[in-house]
């Protein structure tokens, strides 16, 4: 930086008496899914499917369950809290926030005036000093059991009160920035500074139960630039690991690890307790570092993701292996039967995996979101768009239970289908990113993106059959011949590397070749970072061949994991293949591969949306698997993801 640049922080810093300086945040910056239009056959219906029966059913199932009746009681201050848990109020929020993101590239009047119709059922519910929170507001004298008999006292264990205020934040950040109408955003902000009043330095101390109030202050901070929003989510971060625990228990309640109090943040080195509640922890993390500078935040996470990706991670991208607790396990436990992988952990994974990239602008992240928004993220919801599982199954025996085999319209505990309902609108935000003069092409989904490099308008088109074909095409549009770094993501699955650990590896690697070509022309590249490094002066038209080897790959885990030894996974491109009933005249659990079995892709137009299965032949048996995403779609029945491998058979 230049001095005039260090006097003018000063001077910022000093004038408003603020400790943190304004002009700070992530150096790279994402290009909004507003300025990315897709056109691919993988998630351009699944997303329109969102928009058409996820949102719509997910605010239908908010009516008929009574969630927004808890809104009307509580505006009415009569009545009973009428649904089960007292964080039921978020799936209106997260709902909204889906739906405003929805409305940002596909207008909807009707839509608009719904929403708006609950905003204004959620202003009357909000108390005069801007407390929102239905499970007490309908009946202060008799609130949720869960909530303690006043406000904030269970915080820390179960009311979800910040919890609930956190999605708020969320929802309402989300619908501002899609509609530029202030109504629901009020609400937030008012809710905001009864918090702000509320809890801090010499006021309430609290380390939230289920954190999420730490992202969600973020974003109210960046739309105000009001410091005692981004004060309070360090606050509340640095809040965790006060409490005595009986650190030497093995119940993660006890010892404090399922909330990620058993010690301050800036001291944990491992992916620990409640997955959801950890991944939004570590993502609130890497905002608050990005915005402060927290050198000490960003060690952390660095630790703590090299935990998770090296030791606790399933091969289909699921986090969270123990259903007890909805926790992560210990290093290498990663079992296939009750494997857990809550839905919500892997949307969790996604925002905090982008986050990591935007800080250090390593494709290694990159590399984690894609295995996980690919497999056990978009496994969550049905082809159908009103069907969901809660938790993601590695393996499905018949007569074994433990597993959850088929989706569901709606759970008693809904967070799963609201999660997926707000992420997917935004899906297109995580394919660009930009810092300076360099663009980062992170996914490859067809389809176009305007943005602004050094001030001029530049597009970039993508054609390809991405995940099933290795081939991209990009066409480069400057209005104006202009030099920029394009970086191209070079996936680590097509440089021989499973995920970016040694907890997975390919059987059989080999030397791939990734080409690139420019207008027709081979082209040299320097590889930086994971990314393809393309320097140049970029022309109208230009036009960029890159091409991915799509062989069928065996993956074998680390053999501490006991449960994988001796077995083998397929993947091909970034999709992890399952076996199931449907398919395959044996029983799945049955399967067992000969080290030379090999595997075909074949295209099926007519499976699902079309996609690659691979095809194979173990002692006259013929096997076929599908893409793990795509389970669970055609009836109940076994599937498998890890099968034993015997001896070659010649
Ligand atoms: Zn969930």
């Amino acid at each position: 930086m230049n001095k005039k640049g260090i006097a003018l922080t000063l001077v910022a810093v000093v004038c408003a008496g603020l400790t943190y300086g304004q002009n700070k945040d992530y150096t790279i910056k994402p290009v909004s899914f507003t300025k990315v239009k897709l056109d691919d056959s993988f998630w351009s219906p699944r997303i329109e499917t969102n928009r058409t029966v996820t949102i719509p059913a997910s605010f239908a199932r908010c009516e008929s369950t009574g969630r927004v009746k808890n809104f009307e009681m509580a505006a009415q201050k009569s009545g009973k809290f009428c649904t089960k848990f007292p964080f039921d109020d978020t799936d209106i929020y997260k709902t909204i926030e889906g739906a405003s993101f929805s409305l940002a590239v596909h207008p909807d009047k009707k839509l608009d005036h719904y929403i708006d119709s609950l905003i204004d059922i959620v202003a009357k519910a909000q108390e005069p000093d801007g407390y929102l929170y239905t499970a007490r507001t309908i009946d202060p004298a008799h609130p949720h059991s869960w909530s303690g008999p006043e406000r904030w006292v269970k915080e820390h264990e179960l009311s979800h009160e910040l919890y609930n205020s956190g999605h708020l934040f969320e929802a309402a950040s989300a619908h501002y920035q899609s509609t530029g109408k202030r109504n629901f955003l009020n609400i937030a902000l008012k809710n905001a500074d009864l918090l702000v009043a509320t809890f801090g330095p010499n006021k309430l101390h609290v380390a939230p139960g289920h954190e999420i109030v730490e992202m969600g202050l973020v974003k109210l901070y960046r739309i105000t630039g009001k410091n005692d929003y981004l004060n309070l989510a360090k606050f509340f971060i640095d809040e965790r690991g006060k409490r005595t625990y009986d650190k030497t228990s093995k119940d993660s309640w006890k010892s404090g690890k399922y909330f990620q109090d058993n010690e301050p943040v800036t001291e944990q080195d491992e992916a620990e307790g409640h997955a959801v509640r950890a991944m939004y922890l570590y993502s609130g993390m890497a905002d608050v570092a990005a915005l402060t500078g927290d050198k000490q935040y960003i060690a952390a996470i660095d630790k703590i993701w090299e935990n998770m990706v090296g030791k606790k991670i399933y091969v289909q991208g699921g986090i969270g292996a123990v259903g007890s607790g909805e926790r992560f396990g210990e290093n290498y436990q990663l079992p296939n039967a009750t494997a857990y992988n809550e839905t919500c952990a892997a949307v969790g994974d996604v925002y905090w995996n982008q986050r990591m990239f935007l800080l250090h602008g390593d494709s290694k992240y990159i590399d984690v979101l894609e295995k996980v928004l690919y497999n056990g993220l978009i496994s969550g919801v049905g082809l159908n768009g009103n069907s969901f599982f809660y938790t993601n199954a590695m393996q499905i025996t018949d007569g074994v239970k433990g597993a959850e085999a088929t989706r569901s319209g709606w759970f008693e505990c809904s967070c799963c289908p609201t999660n997926l309902a707000r992420f997917l609108p935004s899906l297109s935000g995580y394919m660009y990113a930009q810092k300076d003069d360099d663009v980062f092409i992170n996914l490859f989904i067809k389809g176009t993106a305007d943005m602004m490099v050094k001030n001029k308008a530049v597009k970039i088109n993508q054609q390809n059959n991405y995940p099933w074909d290795g081939l991209l095409a990009f066409t480069i549009d400057p209005a104006t011949a202009q030099s920029f770094n394009l970086k191209i993501r070079i996936p680590g699955w097509a440089q021989n590397q499973a995920i970016p650990s040694d907890l997975y590896s390919y059987e059989n690697a080999n030397a791939q070749n990734v080409t690139i070509s420019l207008n027709g022309k081979p082209l040299q590249y320097t590889m930086q970072n994971g990314y393809a490094v393309l320097n140049r002066t970029w022309h109208k038209g230009d036009k960029i061949a890159v091409s991915l080897p799509m062989d069928v790959k065996k993956v074998t885990a680390n053999p501490s994991v006991k449960d994988d030894i001796g077995k083998v996974a397929l993947q091909r491109g970034p999709i992890v293949y399952c076996a199931e009933w449907k398919d395959n005249d044996t029983k799945v659990s049955a399967i067992a591969l000969q080290q030379n079995t090999t595997f075909k892709p074949v295209f099926d137009n007519n499976m699902f949306n079309g996609v690659t299965v691979l095809k194979g032949e173990v002692a006259n048996q013929k096997l076929t698997l599908i893409p793990y995403c795509d389970w669970a779609n055609r009836g109940k029945g076994e599937m498998q993801i890890w099968f034993p491998q015997t001896a070659s058979v010649n």
